[in-house]
């Protein structure tokens, strides 16, 4: 970060006026420290705001020598997106000449947000900013180190990037992947992963991962009023209306925020932002939001059964994958979809290896200036087409579909794609097999073309994957689930003294939201409209319970 820029940064690095902190003080306590003592370290448990009355707090960052940061003068406050997060400091804080510091616990930090919303607003939007400056250094954060075509190392990356952790990976072939792995011992497995306060993890499992990192602290019990499956756009906005109108929610997700809409590269038809935003900028502010409200988000945990209510009043229970059981007066699935798989002999030798899902720059970063091809014909297929085409000019982007480039396609995106010279669209075409010894190099096509690249980006239509769902939720005959009138007029709907809400499953009290919903249309905008929805039928239930 550039030091000299950012102090004067007034979005991220506002000083409190005399009149903000007469507010605050009410809500915590003053505290002295002597020059050079730590105020708060990298990786302690819990997060404190600290805003300087007198002297200064001096950020350093662990992971880059102790360099210093920023440092913030009278009015000025510490912290950044983890004191809403409520993970460890990502940076170590010590005191620059004696400073006298009002702390409020972090605990109270919602409170401070929500009765004090002028200052809410400065520190919400502050703490993005500051955080976005951060990781643009590049040297903040756990260093992971793996080779890039590889499933577990993607996963990991996959996972910090989802729940916005702020990281450096590096190659294990590239020459500083192969100083850090020596300088560790040579680990025999990969990836490995170091956090700034020192401590190493070898190819852990994902919740020991999310637990070192803070992102997971422990297995969810309830009850609660509102359990909501899956934190895409639908789930986020269910639990940022239903938390923001005093319902107690948790969502739960088996990666973390964002969805698929997480792995869009730029979302151009969301209400709001015309220059469009990032999956993960979406992600990110819908979890500030929620967490605002009193939400709670649990990552990684997969709800593996539901076990409806006997009676319509009782709660409804959740077997989830990390022991516990959560009973919740309303559920609210909202698991959306999978991408389907291709079909091509080879393909599943290379997924996450050079065949992937998504398109984001966690995988986009790993083909540097390759060939790349995109296999689809809808707007997600558009979309990572131009994302991988402007990100390298030299690089040519094969866009692969079966029929032709216009009917599931937004207008806007068919002129850019054809506007683009690297980008070469291949109609009425489809891979057949893929080649590689360690990663693709190159596929054939139906027609017999053989074309040398180095991944495939796959978008070929999505599945909703309703296995673990019990099978008095009805879903139509693709297994999307079937609400409101149309769990009515399926006839397998059970209460003769009330009709479904509009949401409603065939089982009272579970309501099902977004994609994975019959007859919902696969939008962003749509899915947040239906989660915030649902929260209606989540008052409507509640007001029948009592
Ligand atoms: C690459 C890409 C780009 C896109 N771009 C656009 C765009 O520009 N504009 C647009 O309008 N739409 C776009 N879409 C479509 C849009 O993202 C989806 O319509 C939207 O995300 C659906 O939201 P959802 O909340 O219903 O489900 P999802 O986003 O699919 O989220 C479901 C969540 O549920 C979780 N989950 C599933 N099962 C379980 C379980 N058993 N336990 C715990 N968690 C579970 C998943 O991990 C996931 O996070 C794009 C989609 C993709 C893939």
């Amino acid at each position: 970060m550039n030091t000299s820029t950012t102090v004067s940064d007034a979005i991220a690095f506002p000083r409190l006026t005399v009149n903000d902190l007469a507010s605050l003080k009410p809500m915590g306590a003053s505290c002295s420290f002597e020059d050079g003592e730590t105020i708060f370290r990298v990786g302690d448990a819990e997060l404190d705001l600290f805003v300087v009355e007198s002297g200064a707090i001096e950020i350093l960052n662990p992971s880059d020598g102790n360099r210093s940061v920023v440092t913030h003068g009278p009015g000025q406050f510490a912290g950044d997106i983890d004191l809403l997060t409520r993970r460890p400091p990502i940076v170590t804080a010590v005191a620059h000449g004696r400073t006298h510091l009002l702390r409020i616990p972090g605990a109270r930090l919602r409170e401070v947000l929500n009765k004090l919303p002028h200052l809410g607003e400065m520190m919400l939007i502050a703490v993005q900013e500051r955080r976005r400056l951060l990781t643009e250094t590049g040297a903040v954060g756990m260093k992971v180190v793996g080779p890039g075509k590889c499933r577990d190392t993607m996963l990991v990356r996959e996972f910090l990037f989802k729940n916005f952790v702020p990281f450096t990976w590096y190659d294990s072939a590239s020459g500083k992947g192969q100083e850090l792995m020596a300088e560790w011992g040579c680990p025999q497995k990969s990836p490995v992963i170091e956090f700034g306060d020192g401590r190493r993890l070898i190819n852990p499992g994902l919740r020991e991962l999310a637990a070192s990192a803070g992102v997971w602290r422990d297995c969810p019990q309830g009850p609660v009023d509102l359990a909501i499956i899956g934190a895409g756009p639908a789930g986020m906005a269910a639990a940022v209306y239903a938390a923001s109108e005093g319902v107690s929610t948790v969502v739960l997700d088996r990666l973390g925020p964002g969805g698929q809409a997480g792995g869009s590269s730029k979302i151009e038809n969301f209400m709001g932002f015309p220059s469009g935003l990032s999956g993960t900028e979406l992600a990110t502010r819908s979890v500030l939001q929620m967490l605002k409200f009193g939400a709670k988000m649990v990552a990684p945990v997969i709800v593996e059964r539901i076990e409806p209510a006997l009676v319509p009043e009782d709660g409804h229970l959740l077997h989830l994958d990390c022991g516990t059981e959560l009973r919740a007066r309303t559920v609210l699935i909202a698991a959306g979809v999978g991408w389907r798989k291709i079909e091509a002999e080879g393909a599943d030798r290379f997924e996450s290896a050079g065949i992937h899902y998504a398109c984001t720059s966690v995988e986009a970063v790993l083909y540097d200036s390759q060939d790349v091809a995109v296999v689809g014909g809808g707007n997600s297929a558009g979309q990572a087409a131009m994302f991988l085409a402007e990100c390298c000019r030299t690089r040519t982007v094969h866009l692969l579909i079966r029929g032709r480039l216009g009917p599931a396609m937004s207008d806007y995106l068919i002129s850019r794609i054809r506007a683009t010279p690297n980008i070469l669209v291949h109609e009425g075409e489809a891979i057949v097999s893929v080649q590689g010894r360690w990663r693709p190099e190159r596929v054939t096509l139906q027609s017999g073309q053989t074309l040398p690249l180095s991944a495939v980006f796959v978008f070929i239509g999505a599945e909703p994957g309703g296995a673990w769902l019990p099978k008095t939720i009805r879903r139509d005959k693709l297994g999307y689930i079937l609400t409101g009138t149309d769990a009515l007029q399926s006839g397998h709907w059970p209460l003769k003294y009330r009709e479904p809400c509009p949401l409603e499953t065939t089982v009272p009290g579970i309501l099902a939201a977004g994609d994975i919903r019959a007859g919902s249309t696969k939008r962003v905008g749509f899915a947040v409209g239906d989660g915030s929805l649902a929260v209606t039928c989540v008052h409507k239930l509640t007001a029948i319970r009592s």
